[in-house]
């Protein structure tokens, strides 16, 4: 119920324009963003990589419906993925892009547009030996972010894709990119979705999540666990053992700042273990979607409002 209504308010204009007064140093923004430029993104890579952990890093920015800011955005991966070759980081870490964020949804050209930025943005990180990662955003977008990854995965076979346990559609979706060379993340889901569309029940999620799991596991892909959920990981752990996978033909993946005890226990035992770092100054949406998920940091999120002014 909270989450829900968090999630409504996340699209109201004045709360937006309050929120983002705060600076990203504020208390609870730090804890989820480590900064606004490109060299802050740098920075966290390099201290997760220095104890055995990978990045997946996202430029933060959605749902723009203005070309030159699709283009900025571009623009970003490309200096990001730029530091990274430079810096000797581009093994580990790849990026995630937001299609809504470099086009997608521009009146007419959007699925155009924003196919030929990824195509630049995958372009970039193949030449620094890298991968892009496709976040999968509400479920308005999925059929058309399907789609851009199948034509992107022509040229570029290594783009990942990722799938959302709360929609009755995923288990479907898994089976369909359950196949060779198929990168595919699987989270629960952090948007606000109509139950036609999506289990509304916790738990009813979490059942997808674990049928979504045997998919992929049992499949020929790579599938790349995204959760914080300690029974999901337990399961994903056994099913990959059940299902003949050794450590590195599957990853685990958390949110920066979100249980680094356990990344760092994991990436300790042998596992895989990637963090997904968000950077830059469009971090509303992004903060948002975590404080709905996480209700017990709303005061958190209130006393940094109120230091902040
Ligand atoms: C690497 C990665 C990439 C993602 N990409 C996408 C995407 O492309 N599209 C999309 O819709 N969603 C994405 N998500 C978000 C995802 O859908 C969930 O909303 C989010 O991960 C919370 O779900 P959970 O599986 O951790 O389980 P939950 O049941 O929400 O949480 C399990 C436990 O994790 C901890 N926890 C969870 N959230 C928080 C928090 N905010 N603060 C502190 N502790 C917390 C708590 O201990 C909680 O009990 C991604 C998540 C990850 C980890």
């Amino acid at each position: 119920m909270l989450r829900q209504v968090l999630l409504s308010i996340a699209g109201s204009k004045a709360t937006k324009d309050l929120v983002t007064k705060m600076p990203v140093s504020a208390g609870i923004v730090a804890r989820y963003v480590p900064g606004e430029e490109t060299a802050d993104a740098v920075r966290a890579t390099r201290s997760l990589v220095d104890d055995g952990r990978l990045a997946t890093i996202d430029y933060l920015g959605e749902d723009t419906l203005d070309e030159d800011q699709a283009e900025a955005t571009v623009s970003a991966y490309l200096a990001l993925l730029e530091a990274l070759g430079a810096d000797g980081l581009s093994r580990g870490a790849e990026v995630s892009v937001k299609l809504s964020a470099i086009g997608q949804a521009l009146p007419e050209i959007g699925p155009k547009l924003s196919l030929e930025n990824a195509r630049r943005i995958a372009k970039a990180a193949r030449a620094v030996g890298t991968t892009v990662t496709l976040d999968m955003e509400d479920h308005t977008t999925t059929d058309q972010t399907l789609d851009t990854l199948r034509e992107l995965r022509k040229d570029y076979p290594e783009t990942g894709a990722v799938v959302q346990a709360y929609l009755r559609r995923t288990e479907d979706d898994c089976r369909a990119l359950a196949f060779e060379g198929s990168r595919v993340r699987l989270c629960k889901g952090a948007y606000n979705e109509p139950e036609t569309v999506a289990f509304a029940d916790r738990h009813e999620v979490d059942k997808s999540y674990v049928r979504c799991l045997k998919v992929l596991m049992a499949g020929a892909g790579y599938p790349m666990v995204a959760t914080h959920d300690p029974r999901m990981i337990r399961i994903a752990g056994a099913l990959a053992t059940r299902s003949g996978r050794s450590a590195g033909s599957y990853e685990y993946q958390m949110l920066y700042g979100i249980r680094p005890d356990e990344q760092k226990r994991l990436a300790a035992s042998g596992e895989r273990m990637r963090v997904y770092i968000p950077f830059g100054t469009e971090w509303y949406g992004y903060l948002m979607r975590r404080l709905a998920e996480r209700p017990a940091n709303l005061t958190f999120f209130l006393r940094s409002l109120v230091s902040s002014k």
